[in-house]
């Protein structure tokens, strides 16, 4: 029975932070208090330290064939990399191929996960595909844990579903106390936008953000929050980029609506300069929705102080330069979709968010572990230092400091769009289920650790 005594830290969880002990033992946290005093276990001093818990993000690709090629990090690699940079429960996407049941789907994506991860992860499946019967097939989805469905506006003839399908699979997944993760951008439109540039020999991969304005984001939300008060059913919008789409997140929301929305950690971060890079180099920030500007970035951080957008992920896509990015170097539709930062996410939102003053450690639980494990059927097991949760736990040092290169990462990219960056705070301890799996910035952990978990409806 092996026991770890976390002595003198701050204790910080969504609602409070308390300067503390805490006692893990058989995975589980067993106590928190004052100056506890434990016979047998092993003692780290987090005297000046922040105990939180660690990261959920509910927004990955892992291993995933999107357009011509797949995802550079399977599951081994991609949670290895959330582990080091603090992130200790992931939710992936399981892509349903165009043909394939949706109960397929998904054991495809339990066979590219088994024995390969080194924290716990679930599931959601993208609906993309809806052949007869699929709707009914959606309960055997929530039966094995899976109590989030995601759809796609965008990506027509290929993944976007049309908004009768979309209504199919709000009512149902509703009815069945799901939620529908929603993609909105008006795919028929940026098709043609699309088609446009290229046609007026325009290729060249910083039109990404000119073929995708964010009217087109806007409109898509609208829409969808329309057809989700026809089904009757919750909605919640991934990687939402704008101040539009975050208004009318609240607008929503003030009439009572269940209508919710995340960001992730580059639109708050990155701007549209990265698409004046030369050489190519643009296509590492064609990832969708693309990067917005300062307008956009201030609206995205009050939606988020004000409580309209309760969730940060990392839409973790990653494409590398070399190799896939190319894909596109003679059109920028063909360049691969996506972005990376599951090693990133948690660190940027500290150092930016909390030591940039923007918000405070208890918003950064929340946004960061809390609210994600909330909203999918996680918590209290995870997203809470408390007695009987999972003792899913990081360490983090406010004085020291961590520096994002591509050369250090974990992550299996070649570039890193945060390069250069140097951030407050550096996470020195990172524990899954009371095993320290990493421990400043190094990997400790073991692929196969990780366990499947079954999700409640909420
Ligand atoms: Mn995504």
């Amino acid at each position: 029975m092996k026991r770890i005594h976390l002595q003198g830290g701050t204790v910080v969880n969504s609602g409070s932070s308390v300067v503390a002990d805490v006692l893990i033992e058989d995975g589980c946290v067993v106590a928190i208090g004052k100056n506890l005093v434990v016979e047998d276990a092993e003692a780290i001093d987090c005297a000046g330290r922040y105990v939180m818990p660690g990261g959920v993000d509910v927004h990955t690709h892992l291993d995933a064939p999107m357009m011509n090629t797949k995802t550079a990090d399977d599951f081994a690699s991609g949670t290895r990399a959330a582990a080091v940079g603090g992130t200790t429960t992931i939710v992936d996407f399981a892509l349903q191929a165009k043909g394939q049941k949706l109960e397929d789907a998904l054991n495809g994506w339990h066979q590219k996960a088994i024995d390969k991860c080194a924290i716990d992860y679930g599931f959601h499946v993208a609906i993309t595909d809806l052949y007869d019967g699929a709707i009914a097939d959606i309960e055997g989805l929530v039966r094995s844990g899976v109590t989030s469905m995601k759809i796609y506006m965008a990506y027509k003839g290929a993944i976007m579903l049309d908004d009768g399908e979309m209504y199919e699979v709000l009512r149902e997944s509703g009815r069945l106390g799901a939620k529908t993760c929603v993609h909105a951008e008006n795919g028929d439109v940026i098709d043609r936008i699309s088609a446009n540039l290229v046609a007026s020999g325009k290729t060249g991969p910083e039109n990404h953000a000119l073929s995708r304005p964010p009217a087109t984001e806007v409109e898509a939300v609208n829409r969808a929050i329309a057809v989700s008060r026809i089904a009757d059913a919750p909605i919640y919008f991934v990687h939402l980029s704008t101040g539009g789409a975050t208004e009318a997140v609240a607008e929503a929301q003030l009439n009572g609506w269940p209508v919710a929305g995340e960001t992730c950690t580059h639109y708050l971060t990155l701007g549209p300069d990265l698409y004046d890079l030369p050489d190519f180099e643009a296509a590492k920030a064609v990832l969708t929705p693309p990067l917005r500007d300062s307008n956009h970035q201030e609206a995205l951080w009050r939606g988020l102080n004000n409580g309209t957008l309760g969730i940060v992920s990392s839409d973790h896509c990653p494409f590398c330069f070399v190799g896939q990015k190319d894909l596109g170097r003679h059109d920028f539709r063909a360049i691969p979709n996506g972005g990376a930062g599951i090693e990133d996410r948690m660190r940027v939102m500290y150092g930016t968010g909390v030591a940039g003053g923007r918000i405070s450690l208890e918003q950064f639980v929340a946004l960061t572990s809390t609210n994600p494990a909330k909203s999918f059927g996680m918590f209290p097991t995870k997203g809470f230092v408390g007695i009987g949760a999972d003792a899913d736990i990081i360490v983090l040092d406010p004085a020291a400091t961590t520096h994002i290169s591509a050369a250090t990462q974990h992550q299996a990219l070649d570039y890193n769009l945060w390069e250069g960056w140097t951030l407050p705070g550096a996470i020195t301890h990172v524990f899954s289920r009371g095993e320290l799996i990493a421990s400043n910035g190094r990997f400790v952990g073991r692929e196969g650790h990780g366990n499947y978990l079954a999700r409640s409806a909420v």
